[in-house]
């Protein structure tokens, strides 16, 4: 059964390729070409400087924030886009502290994207106040919440293994030890249902190049909760953030709500891009992309066992405790999957040696991981990836 059949043609794929690194790198949404083309004519060619008035470009980042916004449960008005996720780690848990001065600790799990914690790792220097980054594995998140806690900072779906976080559950657990929560919801946007109102989380972040389809570097998202957002200081004091940005005054006042979450000029072309690509949404299930996912996950997890004994899953084997993606560990892992790139099938790699599966409803049925289990079992028992060309490393892997 192809549940999102008629989504698949909305996608540029390029014939003969089966993608699973939907989860990294959206594909190309067909009407984003014409989007951005109608816009860079239309807008930028013929409005010059007036588009950011005639064509509402400096409004985009709150109207694409509510879209998002509702795929990941905000209350309307507390998206904003702008930046990298990188960009807007920094700035929730600046706020996140800042909401905390009695605490010193954030609470962060030992697999947690790396930026995420040299995002934390730099401000704790620049605020030079006695914070500290405590790390611990993924299962020992619950116990190790207390009152010397100030901020647990989270990303829900570790980006390695697709193991999941109970987001419901450690936010409530925070909110009671008085502790204010940060999720990273970078492998969780457009891959799950997510409700960060019902959560009660007080920020949220995430990408929208992965599972949303918005383009490379596109832009990332922050969230503030209700009752936050009027108070917090923002730490990247930028110009658009201000109550009044054109008055030029010389000092800062932050603007009301999410506004202040603003730094500076807005990407309008990514913007586009990305606007293109959100109408793919707007008719989706959520629960149900979820249950294909874990119906096509799971199909993975057993053609791969059962074909290609060689490899380890690395994944939660139950569907529920994944994200969309599936990884398995292989000591040749890095020229496997090249070996995997080079037949059309293409997944990616993230050291020591997980090979990383993206399971993406849209665009990806039954065939398509039929297909690319075929293509690994043959990589794998003909030792395909035994070749030199394969062990080159390129930049991103
Ligand atoms: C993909 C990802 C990032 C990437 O951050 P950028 O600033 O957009 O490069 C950060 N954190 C997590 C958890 C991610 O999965």
């Amino acid at each position: 059964m192809t549940v999102f059949k008629h989504k698949k043609f909305q996608f540029h794929l390029p014939p003969g390729v089966t993608y699973l690194d939907g989860n990294s790198l959206g594909p190309l949404p067909r009407a984003a070409c014409d989007h951005v083309s109608n816009m860079m004519r239309a807008e930028w060619g013929e409005m010059l400087i007036t588009g950011w008035n005639k064509a509402h470009w400096m409004s985009l980042v709150r109207d694409i924030g509510d879209r998002i916004g509702g795929l990941i449960g905000a209350e309307p008005g507390h998206v904003v886009m702008g930046d990298t996720l990188s960009i807007k780690v920094y700035q929730a848990l600046a706020a996140a502290l800042d909401l905390n001065p009695g605490r010193k600790v954030i609470l962060s799990d030992r697999g947690n994207f790396p930026t995420d914690l040299y995002m934390a790792e730099g401000l704790i220097k620049s605020l030079d106040n006695g914070h500290e980054l405590r790390l611990v594995n993924h299962d020992e998140i619950s116990e190790n919440i207390g009152d010397s806690v100030a901020v647990l900072m989270l990303t829900e779906v570790d980006y390695k293994t697709g193991q999941r976080h109970d987001m419901q559950a450690l936010s409530d657990k925070a909110r009671a030890n008085g502790v204010i929560t940060i999720w990273d919801l970078a492998h969780s946007a457009g891959a799950l249902p997510v409700d960060v109102s019902r959560a009660k989380a007080d920020f949220a972040v995430g990408c929208s190049y992965k599972y949303l389809n918005g383009g490379p570097g596109a832009p990332a998202f922050i969230y503030v909760a209700p009752k936050h957002a009027d108070i917090v200081r923002p730490a990247l004091s930028g110009w658009l953030g201000h109550e009044a940005p054109f008055a030029f005054d010389l000092d800062y006042r932050p603007g009301a709500g999410i506004e202040r979450m603003r730094v500076g000029t807005p990407p309008v072309i990514a913007l586009k891009a990305l606007e293109a690509a959100l109408t793919l949404w707007e008719d989706v299930d959520m629960a149900a992309l979820r249950a294909q996912s874990i119906a096509l996950g799971d199909l993975f997890i057993s053609e791969v066992e059962r074909r290609c004994p060689a490899l380890t899953l690395a994944s939660p084997r139950q569907g529920e405790m994944r994200g969309s993606q599936v990884s398995f560990r292989f000591a040749h892992g890095y020229p496997a999957m090249q070996a995997l790139i080079a037949r059309g099938v293409i997944g990616d790699f993230r050291a020591p040696d997980i090979m990383r599966f993206g399971i993406t409803p849209l665009y990806i049925d039954r065939q398509d991981i039929l297909r690319a289990v075929a293509v690994l079992e043959d990589v794998i028992t003909n030792r395909l990836w035994d070749d030199p060309a394969y062990q080159i490393r390129g930049k991103v892997t």
